[in-house]
């Protein structure tokens, strides 16, 4: 059996960025699961990892474009800090929640850039996106999706739950 898409794919896998550091990890007894076909992961590494079998190795650097995009000036946004409930201590790199106005039940999540007096710049970019990515790992185990997880665009094993 050979990774395909409507498979559940768990993978082991070091992650790093284009300057060597190590983002992530997850061993072969708690591996990663996804959908695979269904964009779950970042295109580049769906690549990679198409036709793959239970056991295989994978070793692959991803440009920005296969892996978080570009990152997109146009994603800053300056607010002023007393828009932000005042309890709440700011820092650089810290995720926030937003409601924009007049778009009821929109949730956008953007990151704490830069906190400079009054003034409050958000990111909206992914915090990957712009960088180039090292994915090094294994093929743990596959299995056929259900049809339920074909239908929701992602696999049921691991951290999803409804
Ligand atoms: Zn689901």
């Amino acid at each position: 059996m050979a990774v395909q898409e409507d498979q559940v794919v768990g993978i082991s896998y070091t992650l790093w960025d284009g300057e060597g550091e190590e983002l992530e990890s997850r061993g072969d007894d708690e591996p990663f699961h996804y959908l695979h076909g269904h964009a779950n992961i970042v295109p580049g590494l769906e690549e990679e990892l198409s036709g793959l079998e239970e056991g295989d190795e994978f070793d692959v650097e991803l440009a920005p474009e296969d892996a978080y995009g570009e990152y997109d000036e146009s994603f800053l946004y300056r607010i002023n800090r007393e828009d932000i409930p005042s309890g709440m201590e700011l820092k650089p790199g810290m995720p926030l929640e937003l409601a924009p106005e007049g778009q009821e039940g929109m949730r956008m999540l953007v990151y704490v850039k830069e906190v400079a007096g009054d003034e409050v710049v958000l990111d909206g970019n992914q915090p990957l996106a712009g960088k180039h990515l090292r994915f090094k790992g294994k093929v743990v185990e596959m299995r056929d999706a259900t049809d339920e997880e074909v239908e929701h665009g992602h696999a049921h094993t691991g951290q999803h739950h409804h």
